[in-house]
């Protein structure tokens, strides 16, 4: 592969450098560029790690589609009744919707991703099949690692648990959940359905738990018993845990410490409505919080434009985050943390994969709080994203999959 050196960087402690990167890697910094090089002049711009969205809907999304108005009532299933209309009437090839969203997030400087895909009775495995057509497709541009989503339940919809089991067949990564106790009124029975899926596997799980308050309390604490005694430590995520944000701080402190004892993820989309999880109290307490987009323009939410940089924000925005540490603390969501979560590195030190993103910003913190889109984009790396000025010179040009 070749050899590129990114000059003139400036780096998140403020100081200016050349980044050489070899076969993928950062190979070391500030050293003279050997003549063969293709040399990149930043001009100064901030180089940071590449981001990842750890909770992302390939197929919800509706970006490449003429507008659609949100039409859901404003509850759950009111939203899953919405999503199941628009499915049966609308001209919709999650092949060409999933991959705009992917362009934006690409653009927006992510390089890996974790999806939940819908598996229902209305779309069966349709949607498993284009996503995993849009991983194949997408895989010189960015990890995607695929969730088997019971978006319906899987007491309240026949066949669900028989759908997963093929989905994981065909390829998904983990196993997902939903609401046990909101969505299927069987907390023991979804959860005994998905733990021993995941069993059958050897895969992890990432269960969406929108239930608040006790009950969707005594829910997080009994998936964090069942992790421990499966033995999935470190492989297993609640996306959105709102219980968490809608208890008193003993409570929630309590169920940290049992979290991060079993190794259970919290993820975060630092929702606008929604209790948000204590992710100051979380962190404190050993817990690994990492954050996602969740819906991006569809049936859910019209709001979204897959900027991790925007979804850091958002977290520190709802957690009353002001110092420039607690904010640029909120990088780690969409940077390590979510890197040790899929599996994946990021970081900026020599032998670190060259996931990497410039942008215009003199700080982190300035970074995250002005969400200036990134000018170049490097996965392991090759040049996958640049504006006018950052051309990627005779190196070998990537085309992005239509
Ligand atoms: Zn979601």
């Amino acid at each position: 592969m070749d050899t590129l050196v990114l000059a003139n960087a400036r780096l998140a402690d403020g100081s200016s450098t050349d980044i050489l990167i070899e076969s993928g890697r950062i190979s070391r910094f500030g050293a003279p560029a050997p003549e063969s090089a293709t040399t990149i002049d930043l001009g100064g711009r901030l180089v940071l790690p590449a981001l990842i969205d750890a909770h992302i809907h390939l197929d919800k999304t509706l970006l490449g589609l003429p507008w659609q108005p949100h039409r859901a009532e404003n509850t759950t299933q009111g939203r899953i009744a919405s999503e199941k209309d628009l499915r049966r009437t609308l001209d919709w090839p999650v092949d060409k919707t999933g991959a705009e969203l992917l362009r934006r997030a690409l653009s927006q400087g992510t390089t890996a991703v974790r999806s939940h895909v819908d598996i229902d009775e209305v779309t069966g495995l349709r949607n498993v099949e284009a996503v995993l057509r849009l991983r194949e497709r997408w895989s010189s541009f960015v990890d995607i690692e695929l969730v088997a989503f019971p978006q319906s339940g899987i007491r309240r919809c026949p066949g669900a648990i028989e759908l997963l089991d093929e989905a994981m067949k065909m390829g998904c990564d983990l196993v997902g959940g939903l609401d046990p106790v909101g969505i299927d009124d069987d907390p023991d029975g979804h959860l005994d359905a998905i733990f021993d899926l995941a069993h059958r596997h050897g895969t992890g799980l990432d269960i969406h738990l929108h239930d608040q308050g006790e009950p969707g309390l005594s829910e997080i604490l009994a998936i964090a018993d069942r992790t421990k005694a499966d033995g999935l430590g470190g492989r297993v995520t609640v996306s959105h845990a709102f219980a968490l944000g809608s208890v008193t701080s003993d409570r929630a402190a309590h169920a940290a410490d049992r979290l991060a004892e079993a190794g259970v993820t919290i993820l975060t989309s630092a929702p606008g409505a929604g209790p948000m999880p204590p992710v100051a109290l979380l962190r404190a307490a050993g817990v690994r919080v990492v954050a996602g987009s969740d819906n991006i323009r569809d049936a859910w939410s019209p709001f979204g434009n897959a900027s991790m940089l925007e979804r850091c924000w958002l977290v520190a925005y709802r957690c009353g985050f002001r110092t420039d540490t607690d904010v640029e603390g909120t990088f780690d969501l969409a940077t390590s943390n979510a890197a040790s979560l899929l599996g994946l590195e990021r970081g900026l030190a020599a032998g670190c994969s060259a996931d990497l993103i410039a942008l215009r910003a003199d700080t982190l913190a300035r970074a995250i709080i002005e969400r200036p889109r990134p000018d170049l984009v490097l996965r392991r790396g090759r040049v996958t994203h640049w504006v006018d000025g950052l051309d990627p010179g005779r190196l070998p040009r990537l085309t992005l999959p239509r």
